[in-house]
């Protein structure tokens, strides 16, 4: 099989081929970034720096796109398997470290086109994120809420809007994170406490596959987006996805009141954010 008949059936959409040399670093293959690296295989992308530090664990499989033959593999060995099974052309590099503490992280961002941010700490996102202003390369972070109510998708765009410190900053004045992020409010050392202690609220928390999966095809398709405008020609059926950020609910669950709720904001740089700085003029 070659690859002109792996994908003929996306091939009158937009050449595939465009999207064959940029790079995507992901950044977390848990159940999000695993998805998202799967789904950008499937649209033409051939380059994927993986990064994860974690192991397959049996809890994971239900949400995962690697199943039970994978369980005990690092995440980014069996992520890398599950991929070059879609398309055995792909290039994948493979990083089964921590992202806080590793050293060529900065090399690594700035030689990628764009950054998918799918960790599930504050931390690395921070340091991503730094990381990603200081050299101007885009980001796309996704991340779901507490039981799979709904969830968020922020796209960091060099010079054309905030940044991901502006994006709390915003949030801070807004409604629609009141109530959703009660894990993400907790430190680690105490979010680690309360996993140990099953708390109900707590083991309740994650949400459904399919409550993951449309935040993660929101996710996709902004980094399609951002992959899109760095090239010189934008292929005609990926037009330009206005604003930066996206909040989507699943559920009739406080702050949504309806099923498939969606609401769309452009983040614009704030003067006070510590990381971007200047505002939009910059
Ligand atoms: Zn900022």
């Amino acid at each position: 099989m070659n690859e002109d008949q792996l994908f003929a059936r996306i091939a009158p959409l937009f050449d595939v081929g465009a999207l064959s040399d940029a790079r995507v670093l992901i950044g977390g293959c848990g159940s999000g970034g695993g998805q998202v690296a799967q789904q950008l295989a499937m649209s033409g992308v051939r380059r994927f720096s993986l990064y994860d530090s974690d192991v397959l664990e049996p809890e994971n499989v239900i949400r995962h796109i690697c199943g039970r033959r994978y369980l005990g593999q690092k995440k980014v060995d069996a992520v890398a398997d599950v991929l070059l099974d879609r398309n055995p052309a792909l290039e994948l590099e493979r990083h089964a470290v921590d992202i806080m503490t590793c050293d060529d992280l900065v090399d690594q961002v700035r030689r990628s086109t764009v950054v998918v941010l799918a960790t599930d700490n504050d931390p690395t996102r921070y340091r991503l994120n730094q990381i990603c202003v200081e050299n101007r390369i885009p980001f796309v972070i996704g991340k779901v809420f507490t039981r799979g109510i709904g969830g968020e998708v922020f796209s960091y765009r060099p010079c054309e809007g905030g940044c991901l410190a502006c994006l709390e900053i915003v949030l801070e004045r807004l409604p629609f994170r009141d109530g959703v992020r009660e894990i993400d409010l907790v430190s680690d050392e105490e979010r680690q406490k309360m996993y140990g202690m099953e708390i109900p609220e707590i083991k309740d928390s994650p949400g459904l596959n399919v409550d993951i999966a449309f935040i993660t095809a929101f996710h996709t398709r902004f980094v399609l987006d951002a992959i899109a405008r760095t090239l010189d020609e934008r292929p005609k059926f990926l037009p330009p996805i206005e604003q930066n950020y996206l909040v989507w609910g699943n559920r009739p669950v406080h702050p949504f009141s309806k099923n498939f709720e969606l609401q769309r904001i452009q983040v614009h740089a704030q003067e006070g954010c510590l990381v971007c700085g200047n505002g939009d003029s910059q």
